[in-house]
């Protein structure tokens, strides 16, 4: 077997340093090509089951996901296969991560998707799996290495999942381990690092602990609270993994480990998963920002309530009149029939504006998200 996780930086003699990826959060030794990939917003984000058979109190999984077995392709919801590879080309996906629940519940499903992906993108897309590794059997992981799954990540929730870990190790893919750091959990969390230092485990993430909607409660039974200024860091977890980081780097010597903040997600991954979307899918009188949002103007009719025919028809007659008073280029109009209203360039839309409120028009500008619920995030009367 190669072993493809070895660190050279760990060599004997050479003190390790810590980095910081793209993102700005910091690692030792090799960053995990799928938290690359996921730092550059190329990873498509599969939820193949919310189902799952741990209990874990902290669990952040949403009210609309947990305990049900829905698939979600990022936001979009997933019934068919065409659906999933929709939105990996719309988003411009170098790989996926399969997560849950817990994915081996579904282990079939999860199977299919890994030879499916693998089929339709190519041996390049990189994929990689969460699990607790409770169900993994020997078989499963056979099967999922067969597949040409890349990377596969234990959330180890008893000593059932240390033995899939051990298995996992077989076989010429990376084995990861990922868990939350729980506030003064340190001494777990070394003990935790210098076991999988010894057992030959390629990286270690530290995750930061995550308030949600579904997991405040039990996190504030147990006294854990915001960090102060934070959208969803627990206070404490952030020290416990920076003093574990601290550890390794002193104490191992092959052991990848990276802190991924929670901040990383909403102003690195998914800012740079929009970003890529919206070049995607953004018409040509679309402004893509630079948080990856769809800027453009908007014209609506005072009563629009999109259940009239001749509403609809007043829309057709607003864009000839624009073409036709105004020169608009066609490609920068378009008639939303979704959303009962003309589209164009916000700039196009400041310049005749007045001229279209005098005929008793409304304009705006407005702020979406480019995935497939739009949501609209400002809306500028002008
Ligand atoms: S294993 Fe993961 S999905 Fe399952 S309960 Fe724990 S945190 Fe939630």
């Amino acid at each position: 077997m190669v072993d493809k996780g070895s660190d050279s930086e760990g060599k004997k003699g050479r003190k390790r340093r810590v980095r910081k990826n793209v993102g700005g959060s910091p690692y030792i030794g090799k960053l995990p090509r799928g938290c690359e990939l996921c730092l550059e917003g190329a990873k498509l984000v599969l939820l193949v089951t919310g189902l799952c058979d741990s209990k874990c109190y902290y669990c952040p999984l949403s009210e609309g996901r947990k305990g049900k077995d829905v698939i979600y392709a990022n936001e979009r919801r997933v019934l068919r296969d065409e659906e999933l590879l929709k939105e990996g080309r719309i988003s411009g996906a170098e790989g996926a991560g399969i997560t849950g629940g817990e994915p081996f519940m579904v282990f079939e499903r999860t199977l299919h998707y890994v030879k499916f992906l693998k089929g339709e993108f190519g041996a390049g897309f990189h994929i990689h799996l969460y699990t607790t590794g409770k169900m993994a059997t020997i078989e499963r992981l056979e099967s999922l290495y067969e597949a040409g799954l890349d990377e596969i990540r234990f959330h180890p929730v008893s000593r059932v999942s240390l033995g899939s870990l051990r298995e996992a190790l077989e076989y010429d893919w990376k084995v990861g381990v990922e868990v939350p750091a729980i506030p003064q959990g340190e001494v777990k969390l070394i003990e935790i690092a210098r076991y999988l230092e010894e057992v030959g485990v390629h990286f270690f993430n530290i995750n930061e602990m995550e308030i949600s909607e579904t997991n405040f409660k039990e996190l504030e039974k147990r006294g854990f609270r915001l960090r102060e200024g934070a959208i969803a860091a627990v206070e404490g977890s952030e020290e416990a993994a920076l003093k574990v980081l601290e550890w390794c780097r002193e104490n191992v010597r092959k052991l990848s480990v990276h802190y991924c903040p929670t901040w990383i997600k909403d102003g690195v991954q998914l800012r740079n998963r929009l970003l890529r979307r919206a070049r995607n899918v953004a018409r040509p009188y679309q402004e893509v920002t630079e948080e990856g949002l769809l800027y453009f103007g908007v014209i609506e009719t005072i009563s629009c309530r999109g259940d009239s025919e001749e509403e609809r028809d007043q829309l057709e007659r607003i864009v000839r009149m624009l073409r036709r008073s105004f020169e608009v280029p066609v490609e920068m109009l378009r008639v939303n029939p979704k959303k009962v209203r003309v589209e164009t360039a916000w700039y196009i839309l400041e310049e005749i504006a007045p001229y279209l409120k005098r005929k008793g028009l409304k304009c705006a500008t407005v702020e979406e998200y480019p995935t497939k619920d739009r949501l609209q995030t400002l809306y500028l009367p002008l």
